[in-house]
């Protein structure tokens, strides 16, 4: 028994449906031919050659990843370049593609909801809601029990996959914490949300000097967050399980694997 492209693809958008995705956003069906038969799903964060090449070493006729493929203006699949070359391993590889971005951002069990409930947060709600209360960007909510600062920073370096940038910090270790915002990916754009503004510490990825150092200047003048940087493809790639246990309740004559390549794009640090 398998199922078609185009069937596993309806699947997809039902459980992370293009209607939650942000407006410059562009996940989908990206790869692959409607009518091809389905027996296996491979998951990956990017699509990225070393994830494609996994993908079709292992037979999979449809790769879902988070970071879509074609996001800007693509003039040309020519294969010397990085773009057109995965789609030609793809189509020579009979393996579809398809991206579930911000649309699988938004959702109750999405990459923040994932994050947020490993940590053991609790009272969830989005940074930012849509139309549906449960669902938009970012969660926040409460830890059980308090803990240090250092403590928390600990706890998600166990969590989350090795990665050469580890965790980083901003904040006093032993500083207490209660109230956690988080949002998976790169979230500085979140940084002066109310929700996050009220939070004992917010985590994300992709914290660059400015915002990172601004925010800190006026939390220590006005009160705001503590902050935590982590490497944005691990606190993604954590919501990969979660997906694949969806689709396999969803499509239970489908095998679905997870990949556990680090596609993050650091692979060593030298620490002072
Ligand atoms: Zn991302």
């Amino acid at each position: 028994m398998s199922a078609t492209v185009a069937e596993v693809n309806a699947v997809i958008e039902r459980l992370w449906p293009l209607s939650g995705a942000e407006a410059w956003d562009a996940p989908g069906f990206l790869v692959g031919e409607p009518e091809a038969s389905v027996t296996s799903i491979h998951l990956a964060v990017d699509a990225v050659a070393e994830s494609i090449d996994e993908a079709i070493e292992l037979g999979a006729d449809l790769l879902l990843v988070h970071h879509p493929l074609l996001l800007r203006g693509v003039t040309t699949v020519a294969e010397d370049r990085y773009k057109g070359a995965m789609i030609g391993r793809l189509i020579r590889g009979g393996c579809a593609l398809v991206a579930a971005h911000t649309n699988a951002d938004v959702v109750e069990r999405g990459t923040s909801g994932v994050l947020a409930s490993l940590l053991g947060l609790t009272e969830l709600a989005p940074i930012v809601s849509a139309a549906d209360p449960q669902q938009g960007i970012g969660r926040v909510g409460v830890l059980d029990e308090p803990t240090s600062l250092g403590q928390l920073a600990r706890r998600l370096a166990e969590l989350l996959p090795l990665t050469a940038t580890g965790v980083r910090v901003a904040g006093d270790y032993n500083q207490p914490v209660r109230r956690v915002a988080l949002c998976g990916g790169a979230g500085d754009s979140l940084l002066s949300e109310p929700a996050v503004q009220g939070a004992d510490v917010y985590i994300t990825s992709d914290l660059r000097h400015h915002p990172a150092s601004e925010s800190r200047a006026n939390s220590a003048i006005a009160g705001g967050p503590a902050l935590v940087d982590v490497s944005h493809w691990a606190s993604e790639w954590l919501w990969l399980e979660t997906a694949a246990a969806q689709l396999r309740e969803e499509l239970p004559e489908v095998t679905v694997t997870v990949s556990e390549l680090r596609t993050d794009p650091w692979d060593f640090a030298i620490v002072q």
